[in-house]
């Protein structure tokens, strides 16, 4: 088969890490007879500098004419400046709206190669393996006004939260389909004892889950779930948050995979059927790393987690999704280690040869 893939490097590790998906897609191409025609697209930070636009009009046009979205990362310390009018962030805020991807997929699983790497104690790790779904399209992060000022008593502030039945009713039933195709959990996440959205929230989770009668449905307030996702991480089956909340709970979780350079993600439009093709947009959910871009040394295997989404949830093709997943697990089982979740005495590869490792491990 023939597909489209537009790939949106970005900035930062952004590109060293898509490079390498982009390599192993080629190779999943060759070896099941798919040809991945690749159209790179500007994001972020170069794209201001280059368009002067955090998402060029072109850039947007290239992913929507494409079968999916491989993405890396954008932002950084050179367009920091609080005071510009456009931040690399808004291209990302704004190819989800574009594209009206509102469910962010975040699979949280503990490889027990790794149990080693992370900060927490290998009890408190034993079986973690859940799925955070963050409402992408409202909230915060979105809301107007949203603006600072000076009164004649100081600066001030405002940003406003607000949801509509319609964003959460959507979200709310991913997380429900989710559980539903997992262990039949779902726990919602809202801030009920405080927020009206919230209350919003829960009320729409109540009655949903009528729906789904077979699907356990519990409120955790987000407070608490942050607890519990340090505490007892492996309670959880499909966690479903909004926007602001589902974002800082997973780089939380992502401390139990060992390092950001783990966790993938998928942004959808909702859960396509099993082998059918469906626009989404693919990217690790760590940033773009400042702090070791351009030393070859930043860990791909989240970006490669996220290809493997790419295939089964945007092209249908399950079949080299696991193949992907499990050359990375035989990588790892074989001792190879990037620098994020090397322990002492590991013998440390840099991202280049973590790709050709794992591409050579497809068999
Ligand atoms: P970050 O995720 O970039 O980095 C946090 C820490 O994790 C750093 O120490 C970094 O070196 C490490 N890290 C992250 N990914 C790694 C990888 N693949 N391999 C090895 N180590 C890795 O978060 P930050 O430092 O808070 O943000 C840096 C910039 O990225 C900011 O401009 C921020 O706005 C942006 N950002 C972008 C996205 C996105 O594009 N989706 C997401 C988060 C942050």
């Amino acid at each position: 088969m023939n597909f489209k893939i537009a790939v949106l490097p970005g900035d930062g590790i952004g590109p060293e890490v898509t490079l390498e998906s982009v390599k192993l897609l080629e190779a999943i191409g060759r070896k099941y007879g798919h040809t991945f025609n690749f159209e790179h697209g500007a994001v972020g930070g170069n794209a201001i500098d280059d368009f002067g636009s955090a998402l060029p009009d072109s850039t947007l046009k290239t992913a929507k004419s494409s079968d999916a979205v491989l993405f890396g990362s954008v932002g950084g310390p050179k367009w920091d400046d609080p005071k510009a009018k456009t931040r690399p962030e808004d291209g990302l805020l704004a190819i989800r709206k574009g594209l009206d991807l509102f469910a962010n997929i975040r699979p949280v699983k503990v490889i027990p190669q790794l149990i080693d790497s992370s900060t927490l104690k290998p009890a408190v790790l034993e079986g973690v393996d859940f799925v955070v779904i963050r409402e992408l399209t409202g909230g915060l992060y979105y809301g107007r006004p949203q603006k600072r000022w000076t009164t004649s008593r100081g600066r001030r502030a405002v940003d406003t939260m607000a949801y509509t039945e319609k964003l959460v009713g959507r979200v709310l039933r991913v997380g429900f389909e989710m559980a539903r195709g997992r262990k039949k959990k779902l726990t919602s996440v809202d801030k009920a004892n405080v927020l009206e959205t919230s209350r919003l929230w829960r009320e729409m989770a109540v009655e949903i889950g009528k729906e789904y009668p077979d699907v356990e449905l519990e409120h955790v307030l987000v407070d608490t779930a942050a607890m519990q996702l340090v505490r007892t991480p492996s309670r959880f089956d499909v966690m479903v948050a909004e926007n602001t909340f589902g974002d800082i709970l997973t780089d939380e979780a992502a401390v139990l995979c060992g390092s950001m350079g783990m966790l993938p993600s998928a942004s959808l439009a909702g859960i396509p059927e099993p082998g059918t093709k469906a626009l989404g947009l693919f990217e690790p959910i760590h940033g773009t790393a400042p702090d070791i871009a351009g030393k070859g040394i930043a860990n791909p295997i989240a970006s490669i987690l996220s290809t493997a989404m790419l295939l089964r949830y945007s092209l249908g093709l399950e079949e080299p999704a696991l193949l992907i997943e499990d050359a990375v697990g035989r990588a790892l089982s074989d001792g190879y280690r990037s620098a994020d979740i090397a322990s002492p005495g590991d013998t440390v590869i840099g991202t280049q040869q973590m790709g050709d490792i794992i591409v050579s491990l497809l068999g």
